[in-house]
């Protein structure tokens, strides 16, 4: 798969994800005024860019943990079957939660990883997530906060890879493989 040809057209800048965070951020933090420490969970590897992002504009006091999870299947879909490959450090019970995701796209992923920690009971647990694709949806699943909506494509960049590549690129683009 990583080794067809492909180009990655330019889909969000870094300047409008940035614009974007920072009215999230502002939206947050109102959310959890008077809120003691607030846990916030990066799903790994994807949202390691957008959680450092988020965080640093979030002024209020806060804790930072990951989870990381892996779907079987190939690079551009996304499967049914979720595994957690490294759970988070900390307790949550009695918390305040939120869960950082790059992509919701069949909406599996985030639906297990909600389940799992929904169980440890956390005082209340919300998720934001830095790309949407609603048309792609298969679980019942929406995040609380949403970055930006974006069709059924494969993107990539600000800490989204293909094949492993493409996640130092400081926008989001588009994969778009050379069918020539
Ligand atoms: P879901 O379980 O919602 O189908 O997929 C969630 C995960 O699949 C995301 O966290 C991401 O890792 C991966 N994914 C979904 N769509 C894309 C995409 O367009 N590009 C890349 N690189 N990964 C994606």
């Amino acid at each position: 798969m990583a080794d067809r040809p492909y180009v990655i057209e330019r889909m969000i800048s870094a300047k409008s994800i940035a614009a974007r965070i920072e009215d999230l951020s502002r939206d947050i933090a109102m959310a959890y005024a008077g809120t003691d420490k607030l846990v916030v969970v990066g799903l790994l590897r994807g949202s390691f860019i957008f959680i450092a992002d988020l965080v640093r504009e979030l002024d209020m006091p806060v804790e930072v943990d990951f989870i990381e999870t892996s779907s079987y299947g190939n690079a551009t879909e996304s499967s049914r079957e979720v595994r957690i490959l490294k759970d988070l450090r900390g307790d949550i019970e009695g918390r305040d939660v939120l869960v950082v995701e790059d992509i919701v796209d069949t909406g599996h992923t985030l639906a297990h990883v909600l389940n799992l920690l929904q169980s440890r009971r956390p005082r209340r647990l919300r998720t934001i997530a830095l790309l949407d694709k609603p048309s792609r949806r298969e679980a019942d699943v929406t995040a609380d906060w949403i970055g930006f909506e974006v069709p059924d494509a494969f993107v990539v960049g600000y800490g989204i890879d293909y094949a492993q590549q493409g996640r130092n690129l400081p926008y989001i683009g588009q994969v778009r493989f050379d069918t020539a």
